[in-house]
């Protein structure tokens, strides 16, 4: 599916080749596909001396996924097409998140208005992703601990999934984010070369107000003995460290996330000490965030340069050890932090070389994502077909 997806019109030989799958397996399975109305043969292609090759690609409106991007901010919702096309889009202003129950009623209100406005067909719809930040139980999407939502213990999926007459699935948001950038139409996304060649790993680390990441093996999501892999957020990188909402002190977060350069920001301009942030601001302190930094330090700002320089030095320290640890293929740099251009990524970079050992990584692509603020709700509807083996009507997807 996701070969014809990504890459239809295909021929059958074509997909046999690619997957090294026999012609006439590729035929039985391709044959259900039809008949379930999941595919279509879209004419001939070129022939290679015989027959001319009959030509498949999916049929874009036999079903649909819906995900939701639960931020701390904002809440961002996306429906996809078969074709992994984003056919409705919306934001809104997540405001209160407490109690859980009134806010959980907010969203399915959400949910059920946006369906209507999509006018779509909404027996199609696979089913309801939503991401969130925060350790999420895997199966039954229990909200463990969100220190962003001040959330301890909610059974989110249990209670949406009552109200909700499609299947739900809760996901960690930077997981939902990994699958958008790195199966999908991401930045470290790979339909391999079809030799079995070996594994392949993306992790990608999503910096924005807080920081997080997700690794992928192979297409699959590495979860962890007791699930909860890929806070890199909460590696400790200054001993001595201020607070981190986590409870630890010192961690990349607390030192380096959006939240972290912007309180620097504040303290710098508070501090009195002769910087651009301070007229950028206004003389409101409150109004400095991490993109106010990033600009003064543009402008050769010497308080700003240190707070990013800093910042972007731990922020090489823990991609160094990610790196030393899992050599992985690429790493795939997302968020509210990467939209400060070069100054960050390059600063990254070359924070990161310098931290990792000499020889070690030296294949490792660090790129930037490509899918921008939707990426998040993007995944959040690809967690639906990845969970396609816990919904009956999508078992062609495994
Ligand atoms: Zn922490």
């Amino acid at each position: 599916m996701r070969l014809i997806i990504l890459e239809g019109p295909i021929s059958r030989a074509a997909i046999a080749k690619r997957i090294g799958l026999s012609i006439p397996s590729v035929m039985t399975i391709t044959e259900n596909l039809i008949g379930r109305g999941l595919v279509q043969t879209v004419g001939k292609g070129k022939s290679s001396g015989g027959k001319p090759p009959e030509l498949l690609s999916v049929v874009p409106d036999s079903e649909y996924y819906m995900g939701v991007d639960i931020g701390r901010s904002a809440i961002r919702l996306v429906i996809l097409n078969l074709a992994q096309k984003v056919i409705f889009g919306t934001r809104i202003e997540t405001g209160a998140v407490q109690p859980e129950e009134a806010f959980v009623n907010r969203l399915c209100t959400l949910i059920q208005s946006s369906l209507a406005e999509a006018e779509l067909d909404v027996s199609r719809l696979a089913g309801v992703g939503v991401a969130m930040p925060g350790l999420i139980e895997g199966e039954t999407g229990h909200v463990l601990f969100s220190p962003d939502f001040g959330w301890s213990d909610i059974p989110l999926q249990n209670w949406l999934q009552r109200k909700l007459p499609y299947p739900v699935v809760v996901e960690n948001a930077n997981r939902a984010l990994a699958l958008a950038e790195g199966k999908w139409k991401g930045a470290g996304a790979c339909l391999g070369d079809g030799t079995g060649s070996g594994s392949r790993t993306v992790l990608c680390v999503n910096m924005g107000h807080g920081i997080g990441a997700a690794l992928l093996q192979d297409d699959l999501l590495y979860l962890g003995s007791s699930g909860t892999s890929g806070e890199i957020g909460h590696i400790t990188v200054c001993k001595d460290g201020p607070l981190c909402a986590c409870g630890n002190s010192g961690c990349l977060e607390a030192v380096a996330s959006g939240e972290a350069i912007a309180l620097q920001g504040r303290d710098a301009v508070a501090s009195g000490l002769p910087t651009l942030m301070s007229e950028l601001c206004g003389g409101a302190r409150e109004k400095i965030d991490a993109k106010l930094v990033f600009d003064a330090a543009k402008q050769g700002d010497l308080a700003a340069l240190s707070i990013v320089d800093r910042a972007t030095d731990y922020i090489g320290i823990a991609l160094a050890m990610a790196i030393n640890i899992l050599d992985p293929d690429s790493i795939v740099l997302c968020g509210g932090l990467t939209k400060n251009g070069p100054i960050f990524f390059d600063k990254v970079c070359e924070s990161t070389k310098k931290r990792r050992m000499r020889q070690a990584g030296r294949h490792v692509d660090i790129c930037l994502g490509k899918l921008g603020d939707y990426g998040t709700a993007v995944g959040a509807a690809h967690v639906i077909s990845y969970n396609g083996w816990r919904i009956p009507k999508l078992e062609h997807y495994y």
